[in-house]
């Protein structure tokens, strides 16, 4: 390389390659390869965006009180324990900035979120890769990964890309088990999609290694925002706020989520539909010949019969101007997935693929 070297290991890293966004020559393409919520931001985040643009040349709150207020009635959390970042990659980098480096190890799965490998590679930490059981997170396969150099191990639960989960039970025994200097983090980045699931937060509370991340990005539909937040044992969010810039958070974003958790007519109806439109994609797919897995989120896995039958049926919806997401890179080359959109989208993506399925190309 040319130039001046940086921190070995930088090099090694894998760009993060994100969903598309745009087709050529194409200009109302319908996107759902980055799980964004199709009914976009709530309008009371919309208007505390309007408001808070006169007061845009002041410094943001530091310490994020009102937004963590806002989070911890809704969740029902101590305000606390929460902390505030640039979506909630910015917390899994915290974590990794905090708890890892050269020598130690930091474990993901198999199919688990591209970020984890790249967080630990940043801070010069080897990321240790283990297999996942037909596309769902083992436990058994983890605690055999540990060692005495584990100090993150990163879920996701629902993962992605699979929209798989483990039940709390199963993510208990890891907890249980871990070696003692290593954090499990529950990345909760889809945990809003569940009805019934806390993403861990009873967990967090009731161990010392275990801290949740969760998101504004998604069910939210903040995405653009960039906000994310993390649940943890005192002790953790004591040490991870030594790291965190003052600013982090600019006062729009900040505005934007405090009014985005209020709003929970947006919320509800971007869960059920989400709920009612992922059923019925998932079977108009089988339908056509392509299984998904029971997915939890708000994308499902269209599996088709080899690598190429996937990139060929991409093209084909590209030219159609839909845009899904190709995951190569998390080692499932065969597979779509596909974000639940509304019902026209979830229409029109059904009706290609079955275009494509009976002999488009
Ligand atoms: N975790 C998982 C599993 C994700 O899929 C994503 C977004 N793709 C994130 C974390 C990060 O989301 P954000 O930084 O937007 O909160």
């Amino acid at each position: 390389m040319a130039g001046i070297e940086p921190q070995p290991g930088i090099m090694d890293i894998a760009l993060y390659v994100g969903g598309k966004s745009s087709v050529d020559g194409v200009s109302n393409v319908i996107k759902l390869s980055s799980n964004e919520n199709p009914f976009g931001p709530s309008p009371a985040a919309q208007d505390a965006v309007r408001r808070v643009v006169h007061e845009i040349h002041r410094y943001p709150s530091t310490d994020h009180a009102e937004l963590r207020t806002a989070i911890a009635e809704v969740h029902g959390l101590q305000s606390s324990r929460i902390i505030c970042g640039v979506g909630s990659d910015e917390v899994l980098q915290f974590l990794a900035q905090a708890y890892a480096g050269p020598g130690d190890e930091v474990i993901h799965t198999e199919h688990g979120f591209a970020m984890y490998a790249i967080l630990a590679q940043s801070v010069g930490a080897t990321p240790v890769e283990v297999a996942e059981r037909e596309r769902v997170v083992c436990v058994d396969t983890i605690l055999a990964a540990c060692s005495d150099r584990t100090k993150l191990v990163f879920i996701a639960n629902p993962n992605n890309p699979t929209g798989t989960m483990i039940g709390l039970a199963e993510i208990e025994r890891l907890a249980d088990n871990l070696p003692p200097q290593a954090i499990l983090v529950l990345d909760g980045a889809y945990a809003d999609y569940v009805e019934g699931y806390d993403g861990g937060a009873r967990l967090v509370e009731s161990r010392q290694n275990v801290i949740m991340t969760r998101t504004f990005s998604k069910l939210y539909g903040l995405g653009g925002m960039r906000v994310g937040w993390g649940y943890g044992p005192q002790y953790i969010i004591d040490v991870l706020t030594r790291i965190r810039q003052p600013f982090n958070l600019s006062s729009v974003a900040l505005k934007a989520a405090e009014a985005a958790i209020r709003d929970t007519a947006h919320v509800e109806k971007s869960r059920e539909e989400n709920t009612r439109w992922r059923a019925w994609l998932a079977e108009a797919l089988a339908e056509h010949g392509v299984p998904s897995d029971a997915s939890t989120a708000n994308f499902v896995l269209a599996r088709f019969g080899s690598p190429d039958e996937a990139g060929a049926c991409d093209t084909f919806l590209q030219s159609q101007g839909i845009l899904v997401r190709r995951v190569t890179g998390y080692k499932l080359p065969a597979a779509l997935r596909i974000t639940v959109g509304d019902e026209a989208s979830c229409r029109r993506v059904a009706h290609c693929i079955g275009l494509f399925k009976a002999g488009a190309r």
